[in-house]
């Protein structure tokens, strides 16, 4: 059976104090990965065209200051800004 990648693998080959490795599980967690990291499942919407139950609420432009979000469904394509 192949082994899950270690959630530490950004710093595993680096000897680091465990001030630094506290730090970077920190950094790591901000970035979505990493022991501390806690994904929150998404709350899922149903989709007003194709009625599946997929669609959820996300930022479209979340690299700007823009606050755009919109209903986005997975399964037919269908968006709508909120
Ligand atoms: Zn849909």
């Amino acid at each position: 059976m192949a082994k899950l990648r270690n959630v530490t693998f950004y710093r595993d080959k680096l000897s680091l104090s465990p001030e630094t490795a506290a730090k970077m599980d920190k950094m790591a967690a901000s970035l979505g990965f990493g022991p501390l990291y806690k994904p929150t499942l998404p709350q899922t919407l149903t989709c007003p065209k194709c009625k599946k139950p997929n669609a959820v609420i996300k930022e479209l432009h979340p690299d700007t200051d823009m606050n755009t979000i919109a209903l986005v469904c997975p399964d037919c394509g269908y968006e709508e800004e909120r």
